[in-house]
């Protein structure tokens, strides 16, 4: 048996009422809370941040980026098996024709 009461109607409080509140700073949503009070006389007992919510939604977003960073690895990934596919065309084609040929070294004439 709860023993505690009321501090308002005094009545002996069995359970406490529980909802969720936004909580605000200045005109600004800030995070959700929750407002415990008496199920008589709805008086206020304590409230405080949601903490389980709170850290609900910061596990939800921990995933989501998780999840981004997953598909930009795998990304990544494919991108560089393209540069290896590349690496691999035959060197010979591009490489044993310069453009530009080399200039010969010019004989120094003799006085
Ligand atoms: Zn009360």
């Amino acid at each position: 048996m709860n023993t505690g009461k009321c501090p308002q109607c005094e009545k002996p409080l069995q359970f406490i009422q529980f909802e969720e509140i936004p909580m605000r700073s200045g005109g600004e949503l800030f995070d959700t809370g929750v407002s415990l009070f008496c199920p008589y006389c709805h008086t206020i007992l304590s409230t405080s941040l949601y903490v389980d919510k709170t850290a609900d939604e910061i596990l939800f977003n921990v995933k989501k980026i998780l999840e981004e960073v997953e598909d930009f690895l795998f990304e990544l990934q494919s991108v560089h098996s393209d540069v290896e596919n590349l690496q691999s065309v035959p060197r010979g084609v591009a490489a044993k024709k310069p453009l530009i040929a080399p200039r010969k070294p010019q004989k120094k004439k003799r006085k």
